[in-house]
């Protein structure tokens, strides 16, 4: 049987340096967030390993490389109202909210939704968890700063675009089910600019603006 692995959070940060995140503000919050509290009892050994892992209902915390490298291109400074589309775990709103002033983060699947909540209030109290349909944004508490969709969308979603502020940024996987690439959209006073940051792998958007795919029950 292979011995679990024991990797610490200061480890982690040094594989994510060496992969290529310079932001040492991104280092710092994923050297704070205990990413072992997102996760199932039983993957705690793995908590500190580079890799994605599954939280129940077919979904996973994501590595934590693409974490720091999502945020990082979201350039934050420590004030932003920041969305994220796909809570999960809590674990990458936990990250950002280290670096904003606030994140609210939606999740489609209640069961998901209702694990994230207790746990964001007390690691990141400046998160506030909605569960519902976040493919088309959050009108309520729009514009925001920086908007992170931490699923994989199959098109630039307009409405979501223009929930930003002048000068916000979008980071998201967009494509079809089967190849994603990691797109940041920067929001200028007459124009999105679009930049690629590289090939990716996410579980898909569902809902109204993304992959019709889930049986509507399981939301609740
Ligand atoms: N960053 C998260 C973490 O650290 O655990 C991982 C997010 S996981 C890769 C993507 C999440 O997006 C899943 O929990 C999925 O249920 C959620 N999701 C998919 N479509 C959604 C939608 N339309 N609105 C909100 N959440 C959605």
């Amino acid at each position: 049987m292979a011995l679990p692995r024991l990797a610490t959070r200061e480890q982690l940060v040094a594989v994510l340096r060496k992969a290529g995140v310079r932001d040492e503000r991104v280092l710092e919050a994923i050297r704070r967030v205990p990413r072992e509290a997102f996760i199932p009892e039983r993957l705690r050994p793995w908590a500190c390993d580079n890799i994605a892992l599954p939280i129940g209902d077919q979904q996973t915390i994501s590595q934590p490389y693409v974490v720091a490298c999502m945020i990082e291109a979201l350039h934050l400074a420590g004030t932003e109202h920041v969305l994220e589309i796909g809570t999960g775990s809590g674990y990458g709103a936990a990250v950002a909210a280290e670096m904003a002033g606030d994140v609210v983060t939606i999740e489609i699947l209640a069961s998901l939704a209702k694990a994230a909540a207790p746990r964001l209030k007390e690691l990141a109290p400046n998160v506030t968890v909605i569960q519902g349909d976040g493919s088309l944004g959050w009108p309520e508490f729009a514009p925001y700063d920086a908007i992170i969709i931490t699923a994989n969308s199959p098109t630039l979603p307009r409405p979501v675009l223009r929930q930003l502020t002048n000068h916000g940024r979008l980071v998201a996987p967009i494509g079809s089910l089967k190849e994603q690439q990691l797109v940041v959209v920067e929001r200028s006073e007459t124009r999105f600019t679009t930049r690629d940051l590289g090939p990716v792998r996410f579980v898909p958007l569902i809902g109204a603006g993304g992959f019709q795919l889930l049986d509507p029950a399981r939301r609740n």
